[in-house]
């Protein structure tokens, strides 16, 4: 491959998601509606309301940028949309999943077809306009790391007009009641330690539990239980152990209670 990308990256191997080819539909700097504390591209340069749109179209070299790769990969497992923060932002996010939907259909591929993938970090789910696009896509990635405020906003520091964690747990109960039934929704938890005896991480127990009650109440299809896993934004944060990531499994598996929810860690 020798020529200049603009859209993409990769595709890299992913532990979640197997062979994924990265799709940036935000600018070069981060944007985004969290400035999570374990963030692994840095602190957010823009922090934004969720109501924050940009209307950045794609450009006539998305789509032959995404062909003139698919043709090298047609074993590929996902078409991910999400790097730079937070791909919603973008008003133009169904215009970019068309094209790719399209050029997905022109590629001839050695195994099942790519996904499309969307990351989220579930801080614009409670808009409808925004659900009615999310739900678009064949794989959605919904981040949810707290379910008690506290913890959200130690953890996530929203925007200041990111609504409570209860009203962002209802819009991703909605969502998934919204959502085709051939379209699955994970729920991504990264569970993280720190180092800093002032600061309470998100693996309390309290907060475990209460992430668990609501994962019962989302009926997602997958949780992923996770930690970090590159140099995070803040220098205290790390990551829990394998154990842990076993234990907080098991505790929200005795929870959620359910065969339909497929809870793993990675
Ligand atoms: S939501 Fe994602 S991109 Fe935004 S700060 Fe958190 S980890 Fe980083």
């Amino acid at each position: 491959m020798n020529f200049l990308r603009t859209y993409t990256y990769g595709p890299f191997q992913s532990r979640r998601l197997g062979l994924s080819l990265g799709i940036n539909i935000l600018p070069k700097y981060k944007l985004c509606t969290f400035n999570c504390v374990y963030c692994e591209i840095g602190s957010t340069d823009q922090l934004v309301s969720p109501n924050y749109r940009i209307k950045a179209p794609p450009s006539p070299l998305f789509r032959k940028e995404l062909k003139d790769i698919l043709k090298f990969f047609p074993h590929l497992d996902s078409i991910t949309f999400g790097y730079n923060g937070e791909p919603s932002l973008n008003e133009n996010l169904l215009d970019f999943h068309k094209i790719a939907s399209d050029v997905r259909e022109e590629v001839e591929w050695t195994q099942k077809k790519p996904l499309l993938t969307l990351f989220t970090n579930s801080s614009t789910l409670h808009i409808q306009d925004i659900r009615e696009r999310v739900k678009q896509f064949d794989l959605v990635l919904a981040k949810l790391d707290a379910a008690i405020d506290e913890d959200f906003r130690r953890t996530n520091n929203p925007h200041q007009e990111v609504p409570d964690i209860e009203t962002l747990i209802d819009s991703l109960v909605k969502l998934k009641e919204e959502m085709p039934t051939n379209h699955k929704l994970a729920i991504q938890s990264l569970i993280y330690d720190s180092y800093r005896e002032d600061f309470i991480p998100n693996k309390n127990p309290t907060n475990i539990s209460k992430l668990a009650l609501a994962i019962k109440k989302i009926k997602p299809d997958i949780v992923q239980i996770y930690s970090v896993a590159r140099i995070p934004a803040n220098y205290f944060v790390f990551s829990i152990d394998t154990t842990r990531k076993k234990q907080i499994v098991q505790e929200i598996q005795k929870i959620v209670n359910d065969q339909n929810v497929e809870i793993s860690y990675y």
